[in-house]
């Protein structure tokens, strides 16, 4: 019977209203008509940044926006539920659910301000509490709809490691709690509406799966169920050639591989969580990214390979992040032996290293990473390679946050004769600078890191050079 199971994920914007809540019920009701289905819903948009911010106004103590958040926080679910048209008694039923989490929440938020303090493992409590209420609402909703649904928390089916705020699935015992949680649901012909976002250890404690997680929660609970296809409803056509905010141009793409929508969500693209597509890898099962404002139009299939690939497919990229350079200043140092050192304390401070390069004759190396890794990243290198800077041994570690990273991603890019040329030309006839570049060996994916201020003008010349997208932007002054 769960042969064709479908999967679907509505983010934050397909949840932020009472009447955006009904279109996401609307959708699911149809599919759920001919198949068996279970949705993975986030919090309403923007409640997890208030939910955040509440908790950092907890720990400075800041009383008056804490409790003013607190009354944010209500009043938001609480319009949304009057507005959902519910028969009096659900209503009522539903408000009172609301109260009693979002007490929940303020006994924590309260506690943090008491102990002036926002322990990591607390956050992850307090913060799946914003999925908590959008799946109630949901759940309401699909049921006045006519259709039987149960919410459900993830903490109860999504068992993880103990990385609080980025923790990671443990996909054998998330299968087993979803064969006894979800799949009797789902036998009955009850809609499951799971929360985003989060899981619990295998002894019960509260975690989260890193911001955006929700795409990731999908495709965890997509594999555990061995669903037929996972849909993930946002606010755009599907994945495009650029970030719309960013491209106007930008148009959508029909399909594109598991491995090149990685490299664009880890390069930058929010469309998708990073790790989203690593679960469905094994059973290969298909993704489709849809617009929840557009319903009718087709979407992105995203599958494991394609027959036919052609250049580059996309270009994506990320203005927070910062380059740090290491240099040997006395030949006597091997410049390997230090690499391998900074790459192991980087690997114990837990960084992500977004594009590494270096240069064979000086021994020196650059990596990029993410501005809010970086001060315990130089944290990390500083210790480990103490004696070297003491003793002149290595120049200081220099530092550069005024850089942006730009990345071209497509499988049809390998051996294209001339394409990185094109690139850093169309780049450089800017007049912007182009600081570092990196190309991985699968030359799935050309990162190009240039100076932040050129950034977005770079992305628009890049992705009008590589001919992607509808409307062809002007090119800047020639050389
Ligand atoms: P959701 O709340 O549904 O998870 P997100 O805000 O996380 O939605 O992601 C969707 C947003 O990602 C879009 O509104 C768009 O601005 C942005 N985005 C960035 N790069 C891309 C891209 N290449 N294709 C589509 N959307 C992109
Ligand atoms: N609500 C979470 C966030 O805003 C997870 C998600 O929406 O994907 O990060
Ligand atoms: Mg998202």
């Amino acid at each position: 019977m769960l042969n064709n199971l479908l999967v679907m994920k509505f983010g934050g914007t397909s949840m932020g209203s009472a009447e955006r809540i009904q279109v996401a019920a609307h959708l699911s009701a149809e599919q759920h008509a001919n198949r068996p289905v279970a949705i993975i819903v986030s919090a309403m948009s923007k409640v997890t940044d208030l939910l955040l911010d509440t908790l950092r106004k907890a720990e400075a103590g800041d009383e008056a926006d804490l409790e003013a958040n607190l009354k944010t926080l209500s009043e938001r679910h609480i319009e949304a539920c009057h507005a959902l048209s519910l028969p009096e008694d659900r209503c009522a039923r539903v408000l009172k659910q609301i109260d009693s989490v979002v007490q929940e929440f303020t006994r924590i938020a309260r506690g943090m301000r008491l102990l002036g303090e926002r322990p990591p493992r607390s956050v992850d409590e307090a913060i799946a509490v914003g999925e908590r209420l959008s799946a109630l609402l949901m759940a309401e909703c699909l049921d006045c709809q006519g259709v039987p649904a149960a919410a459900i928390n993830a903490c109860n089916v999504i068992a993880t490691d103990a990385v609080f705020g980025n923790a990671s699935p443990l996909m054998e015992q998330t299968r087993q709690r979803a064969e006894k949680v979800l799949r009797p649901l789902l036998e009955e012909r009850v809609l499951p509406v799971i929360t985003g976002f989060n899981g619990s250890t295998l002894d019960g404690r509260p975690t989260t799966l890193g911001r955006g997680g929700s795409d990731f929660s999908a495709s965890i609970i997509a594999a555990a169920l061995d669903a037929a296809e996972l849909w993930i409803w946002t606010d755009v056509d599907g994945i495009m050639t650029g970030d719309p905010r960013l491209i106007p141009g930008a148009s959508v793409l029909d399909a594109v591989t598991y491995a090149e929508a990685a490299e664009l969500a880890y390069n930058g693209a929010k469309v998708l969580h990073p790790r989203t597509l690593a679960p469905l890898a094994e059973r290969e099962i298909p993704v489709w990214s849809k617009n929840s404002f557009a319903p009718s139009k087709p979407g992105t299939r995203i599958v494991p390979r394609l027959e036919t690939v052609r250049g580059p497919h996309a270009v994506t990229s990320m203005a927070d992040v910062a380059l740090v350079s290491i240099e040997p200043a006395n030949a006597a140092l091997s410049g390997v032996k230090v690499m391998a050192r900074s790459l192991d304390a980087l690997a114990r401070a837990n960084i992500e290293l977004l594009a590494i390069t270096s240069s064979s004759y000086r021994q020196s190396f650059c990596f990029l990473v993410r501005q809010s890794e970086l001060e315990r990243a130089t944290e990390f290198l500083e210790e480990d390679l103490a004696l070297e800077l003491a003793h002149d041994y290595l120049k200081p570690i220099q530092v550069d946050p005024n850089v942006g990273l730009i990345a071209v991603v497509g499988e049809g890019m390998r051996g294209t004769p001339g394409l990185a040329g094109r690139i850093f030309t169309a780049i450089s006839r800017r007049q912007i600078n182009i600081i570092a570049i990196a190309q991985g060996s699968s030359e799935l994916t050309i990162a190009i890191v240039v100076s932040r201020a050129g950034l977005e003008e770079a992305v628009q010349a890049v992705h009008a050079e590589c001919g992607l997208g509808s409307v062809a932007l002007a090119s800047g002054p020639a050389n």
